[in-house]
């Protein structure tokens, strides 16, 4: 079993008035095998929790710490952080024009194995994931993002978890921008990845549509910039009902 922990992290952004803090204090502890979900309002820094530990420049922890299995994440390159078996879909860029899907995922999972894998298995790996996630063929032909739906970014992103088989992953807002078909779909992708039981996610959201698909093992409620609350998967049934203004005193956004 392995375990990522989330301690007491605060993260500030730059900003034209200074650096503004985000995050004030996040303790959050995800074991393989677990499903938590992250439910908060807009603006209450959920992203910026995901940035932060997919290590984006522009984010900066000024205390706490994030570990792997006792190893400070927070050190290494993002590189590095794959290669420990985090996924943050964050990490990859977001357009790169004259690079194919195959040859990207193949790139990564390279850089994940530390070999790379064997092209004819590999290409066999690829078709059957695709299959999987009713991803059309010539998609692996076409360049990384370049001119993807929203939708299409969102089975991308699955589609590097079922190739990449991380320990953890961090999946931000997943449901955005998908139809309901599509939300099935990139469930049952985010099911078959944590059915082994050998993962860990965490699933970043606002609404509840999708835990309605993906069940999880734990809900926390994200406002101001930490975790306020944390239950099962009642707490977001709870939240569906009422929405978050308990958790913002009364604000629909939290500031
Ligand atoms: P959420 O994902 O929960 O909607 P975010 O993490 O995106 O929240 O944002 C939290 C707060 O941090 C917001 O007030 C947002 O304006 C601010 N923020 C986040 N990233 C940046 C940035 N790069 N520059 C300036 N402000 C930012
Ligand atoms: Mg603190
Ligand atoms: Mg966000």
């Amino acid at each position: 079993m392995s375990t990522l922990e989330i301690k007491d992290l605060h993260v500030s952004v730059a900003t034209d008035d200074g650096a503004k803090e985000i995050l004030k204090g996040v303790d959050l502890t995800v074991r393989t095998g677990e499903t938590h979900a992250i439910m908060g309002p807009n603006g209450s820094g959920k992203s910026t929790l995901a940035y932060a530990v997919a290590g984006h420049p522009k984010y900066e922890i000024t205390s706490g710490s994030v570990t792997l299995d006792g190893q400070d994440i927070l050190e290494m390159t993002v590189d590095e952080r794959a290669r420990a078996g985090l996924f943050l879909a964050m990490q990859y860029p977001v357009e790169v024009p004259g690079v194919s899907m195959s040859n990207f995922l193949r790139s990564a999972a390279t850089a994940v194995r530390g070999e790379a894998p064997k092209l004819r298995t590999w290409v066999k790996e690829v078709k059957g994931a695709m299959s999987d996630l009713d991803i059309a063929s010539d998609f692996a032909e076409r360049s990384v993002n370049e001119g993807f739906s929203g939708g299409e970014k969102k089975r991308h992103e699955v589609l590097q978890l079922a190739l990449l088989k991380p320990k953890f992953a961090v999946l931000d807002e997943t449901d955005s921008g998908l139809d309901v078909d599509a939300l099935r779909v990139v469930s049952e992708g985010v099911n078959r990845y944590r059915a082994g039981g050998e993962t860990g996610v965490l699933l970043i959201t606002h609404y509840t549509r999708i835990l309605q698909h993906i069940t999880p093992d734990r809900v926390h409620v994200f406002a101001g910039g930490r975790v306020v609350e944390s239950g099962g998967p009642e707490l977001a049934d709870e939240l569906e009902k009422n929405g978050y203004v308990r958790f913002t005193g009364g604000k629909a956004e939290a500031a």
